[in-house]
């Protein structure tokens, strides 16, 4: 699935090419599986947000370029430098520590400058960019690759911010037309911007929640076809009926009405399936939705499954498919009152991850 939604961007945005973004265990997917995935499909480079993510990868043989798209300490700068992972450049006075770190170790680092267009986050603000791009040519031990930028609002139904923040990067960018310097690879766009802004492909984009199948949030179109890849499975592992009137799980919240019957799964707040979902998620059994009831425990999770049938062992469905019941990670976002990049990447490493088919 993994590969098929890569093609499907791919195609897309052509000419410009794919870097997945695989921060935060590639939104809970797995961080050294899926880079394994990224690197079979001729990806040009992964992008992550910390130093330590990028070592992850290393550590594990992965040989692609890695983006580390964050803020940098300059006490790190070497270890970016020992172990070949770009850095991003969001300041003067960084770019400069970089430089000289790698002149003192004989290398040449490889970085992508970062300009701040209107999100307020990292990077040079746009109305002193010029500064950073000057002094870009001024290093002799960096070798700019890339430049770029990230929007704040390209998943809303109003694009007008985004928008500005394009027309913004690209006045930079005529700094280097200006000065008949080669432009370094171009990117911006996120899913939000793949899905609404094509003029915003350049020469890169940086797709993190649609590379997995899952829409930036439910305000964009769903333009592209891609599939959710992941699927949250668990199974029955005890019975019983619950008598009328007798309450279940802590505080007491739910009371059975009448006989019902009652299974406990082992899943819960501890395994990222928020305690906030409480008296709202459902879940599918044999192809059919049943509630939650009562509170989320760290570890376990009861369901009403009122006169039906369930054994110990049968395969429940938090997340995915069976039968005619889906469970959209949107719909769990609705339950969980936040977006679906925090459903996926809070699914945490308690959780044991099965890889099928994904090339
Ligand atoms: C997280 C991130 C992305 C990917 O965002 P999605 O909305 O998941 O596509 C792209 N670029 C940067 C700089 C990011 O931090």
């Amino acid at each position: 699935m993994l590969a098929e939604n890569y093609r499907v961007i791919a195609a897309h945005v052509a000419p410009a090419r794919v870097m997945p973004i695989l921060k935060a265990n590639a939104y809970g997917h797995g961080l050294v599986d899926v880079a394994r995935v990224v690197e079979r499909l001729g990806a040009p480079a992964i992008g992550v947000a910390y130093l330590e993510e990028g070592l992850r990868l290393r550590q594990h043989g992965i040989r692609l370029p890695v983006l580390v798209l964050g803020g940098i300490l300059g006490s790190q700068i070497p270890r970016f430098l020992e172990h070949d992972l770009t850095l991003t450049a969001s300041s003067v006075d960084k770019l400069r520590a970089v430089d000289e770190h790698a002149a003192a170790l004989g290398r040449t680092a490889t970085v992508h400058l970062k300009v701040d267009t209107g999100m307020e986050r990292i990077g040079i603000h746009w109305y002193t960019a010029e500064k950073l791009l000057e002094a870009s040519l001024r290093c002799r031990h960096v070798r700019v690759e890339g430049i770029f930028t990230h929007f704040a609002s390209a998943d809303a139904p109003d694009l007008s911010h985004a928008r500005l923040q394009l027309e913004r990067f690209h006045e930079v960018l005529r700094f280097y037309e200006q000065r008949s310097v080669p432009t370094p690879l171009r990117h911006a766009a996120n899913s939000g911007a793949i899905l609404t802004m094509p003029d915003s492909y350049l020469d890169l984009v940086r797709p993190g929640i649609l590379f997995y199948g899952v829409r930036p949030s439910a305000e964009v179109p769903a333009t592209l076809p891609v599939r959710q890849a992941l699927s949250w499975i668990t199974r029955v592992v005890f019975f019983k009926v619950v008598k009328a009137g007798n309450p279940v799980s802590y505080g007491c919240t739910w009371v059975a009405p009448a006989d019902t019957r009652v299974v406990t799964l082992p899943v819960g707040y501890g395994d990222g399936y928020a305690r906030a979902m409480s008296g709202r998620a459902e879940v599918a059994i044999g192809g059919k939705r049943y509630p939650v009831v009562g509170r989320i425990c760290m570890d376990q999770i009861m369901i009403a499954i009122g006169r039906d049938s369930a054994y110990n062992g049968d395969e429940v469905v938090l997340l995915g498919r069976q039968g005619d019941a889906t469970i959209s990670i949107e719909e769990m976002a609705g339950w969980a009152g936040t977006i679906t990049h925090e459903i996926l990447t809070s699914i945490n490493t308690r959780v044991p991850r099965v890889y099928r088919g994904t090339t």
